[in-house]
């Protein structure tokens, strides 16, 4: 484990706005208040975006195809601030995970979020977040223990792609700082899953507006057949996000019955299986070609036995679905322990026997606390020490 970066700025409250996270046409109405001509806002806004999200860039200076005096305007009003990096960590197996500070909402002293990128031989994924904490509270993610501070904006959102493709040299023309354990592929970041910290179908609207920034392909240009959302199953949202967001679906189903489904992700006493998997069915553009995601974490001796398997290839027959066995990720306080190996073969035998393939997703950024579901923002962490050492 590597330290990248250590910055420790005075908390500022920006004045000025970046323009990070502005749609195209909240993009239009920021030229517009500071005086740009009704008939130039279409080709300057559409200069600027592409400088920004095309490009990336994160100085006025370089558009070049803005006038001197407009770009000085422009810096003078607005920023092209990302999330501020607090510390930046680096995994033995080349996972990468960035502690973002963004603005207190004024409620909580913690606003800190996290941003994991997993490198694989030819692709690499982004892992963002939604929320600041979740309001949901499943038993075996970490995160469900803290409590939701605040909703992510679109900026802080579609920031935290911005600021992996500065880090990762991911931008047309760039290069990586660090190029070790980078994928081959052209773009760093070829994946884009939404299963970091929160709840993204419970800050629709702001993750929604981001997606349109990521999937636009004058911005950064990221396909929605390679963005995933992750939903513990907020079922009245689900059709929405498809005809509104059209991306991949992931599901965190984690168990086969209500009884225990109750347990593990809470939100399933208020949207049961049955109409889950019903929403599931009819998520728009579902096929054999964009399969649903199922998550299941292995939990040993809690929905692991060969009755769950069965049950499972029971419950998503003539869903056109993929399952994806995860490992459970231990975090200190936890009670539940992850499924013995021998356990999670035979469990995926019997799903494959089904015709699933079921690649159990390897725990990637163990030793830098960067698995799925253990992120937690550090000064959480800290407060809890902190406590301890009060006492
Ligand atoms: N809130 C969304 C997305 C974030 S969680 C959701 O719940 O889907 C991303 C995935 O990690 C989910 O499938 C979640 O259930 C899983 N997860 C949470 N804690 C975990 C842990 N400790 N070990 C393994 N997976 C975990
Ligand atoms: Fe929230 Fe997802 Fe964790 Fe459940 S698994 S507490 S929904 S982040």
């Amino acid at each position: 484990m590597t330290e990248l970066a250590s910055i420790n700025h005075a908390s500022t409250q920006h004045v000025r706005p970046s323009l990070v996270g502005q749609s195209r046409t909240g993009l239009q109405d920021l030229l517009k208040d500071i005086g740009i001509p009704e008939r130039q806002l279409r080709m300057r806004s559409s200069q600027i975006w592409r400088w920004v999200y095309g490009h990336g860039i994160r100085d006025f200076d370089l558009m070049e195809n803005v006038p001197k005096d407009l770009r000085a305007e422009l810096s003078q009003h607005f920023t092209l601030d990302r999330p501020e990096i607090v510390t930046g960590q680096k995994s033995s197996d080349g996972t990468r995970k960035w502690l973002l500070r963004v603005p207190s909402n004024g409620v909580a002293r913690s606003s800190e979020i996290e941003t994991v990128y997993i490198p694989e031989e030819n692709r690499g994924t982004l892992c963002i977040s939604s929320q600041i904490g979740c309001t949901l509270s499943c038993t075996f993610c970490h995160t469900g223990t803290q409590r939701l501070v605040r909703n992510l904006t679109p900026g802080e959102i579609a920031g935290q792609i911005m600021l992996a493709r500065d880090e990762l040299g991911d931008w047309p023309g760039a290069e990586a700082a660090q190029k070790e354990n980078l994928p081959d592929s052209e773009r760093k970041i070829t994946n884009i899953v939404l299963m970091g910290m929160g709840e993204p179908l419970y800050n629709f609207d702001a993750v929604r507006d981001a997606m349109a920034i990521a999937n636009d392909n004058e911005g950064l240009s990221h396909s929605r057949r390679r963005i995933t959302l992750s939903t513990s199953g907020v079922v009245p949202e689900i059709s929405r996000w498809g005809e509104e967001a059209g991306t991949m679906l992931a599901i965190s189903l984690h168990a086969v019955r209500d009884d225990l489904r109750d347990e593990l992700v809470p939100i399933n006493r208020k949207f049961p299986i049955a109409e889950l998997l019903e929403a599931c069915r009819n998520y728009p553009g579902v096929s054999n070609a964009r399969r649903i995601t199922f998550e299941y974490v292995m939990l040993k001796g809690i929905n692991d036995s060969a009755s769950d398997a069965r049950e499972l290839v029971r419950l998503l027959k003539g869903i056109p679905a993929k399952i994806n066995l995860i490992p459970f990720n231990p975090w200190p306080g936890t009670d539940y322990e992850c499924s013995d190996w021998d356990q999670i073969e035979k469990f995926s035998d019997i799903v494959n026997r089904a015709g699933y393939a079921s690649p159990v997703r390897t725990p990637r950024g163990r030793d830098i606390m960067a698995a799925c579901g253990q992120l937690k923002s550090a000064s959480e962490r800290l407060s809890v020490k902190e406590r301890t050492a009060a006492k």
